[in-house]
């Protein structure tokens, strides 16, 4: 059994990555439950490094986003959706998926912490949100995971982002300069790159390419 002291240690290392990774007090706080006042004076000894500015507020952003911005949501929420299966709390799924994120792309990063802590919290009904609004689906298609609202049921040839990244994937040169594995300009290790994304996302799928 964890003791109290394990537990408040294991706060404090989750609030540390938390603040290194750009997330704002009360994103800490309600992760961690360690009050916004002792957060700012432990990881923020400088008042002018406090992230500021309006909070991400709602999940409706995941549905009138461009198709970027899906995709880059999806990689968050599949990754944050396979480690809480995997048995991981949800404080330490959100870091390290907001970590594998960072990792298939590029800086500055597209999707802020607090925003992934958003989409989470929606996806999983925890946090900000008292019950779920969106779920991570498996893609019949690709294999891949996506977010969708709940509810939605996942139908070939449907909402699913990396159907789409992949169809537009050749024309449309922001796609391909928005993910750092395709920073080459052979088209062969550009698809290597996007297989590679998508195997990163659906350990289970089968195949190497998705289905038409
Ligand atoms: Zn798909």
């Amino acid at each position: 059994m964890p003791t109290r002291g394990d537990r408040q240690l294991r706060a404090m290392q989750l609030a540390k990555q938390l603040a290194a990774l750009g997330a704002r007090l009360k994103t800490i706080h309600l992760i961690t439950g360690i009050p916004p006042r002792q957060v700012q004076s432990l990881f923020f000894p400088d008042s002018r490094s406090i992230p500021r500015g309006r909070a991400p507020d709602s999940a409706e952003w995941y549905h009138g986003a461009n198709l970027i911005l899906r995709t880059d949501a999806c990689l968050i929420g599949a990754k944050y959706h396979q480690l809480r299966t995997q048995g991981l709390a949800a404080g330490e799924a959100l870091v390290l998926a907001y970590r594998a994120y960072q990792a298939a792309t590029l800086p500055p990063y597209r999707i802020s912490l607090d925003r992934a802590f958003n989409l989470i919290s929606y996806i999983d009904g925890i946090w900000l949100a008292t019950a779920p609004t969106l779920s991570v689906l498996t893609c019949p298609s690709c294999g891949c995971e996506f977010i969708a609202a709940v509810g939605t049921v996942a139908y070939p040839g449907d909402a699913c982002p990396f159907c789409k990244l992949f169809e537009r994937f050749y024309l449309d040169h922001r796609i391909q300069a928005s993910y750092p594995a395709r920073r080459t300009c052979d088209i062969a290790e550009r698809q290597l790159g996007m297989l590679a994304l998508f195997h990163m996302l659906s350990p289970g799928a089968e195949g190497d390419t998705p289905a038409e």
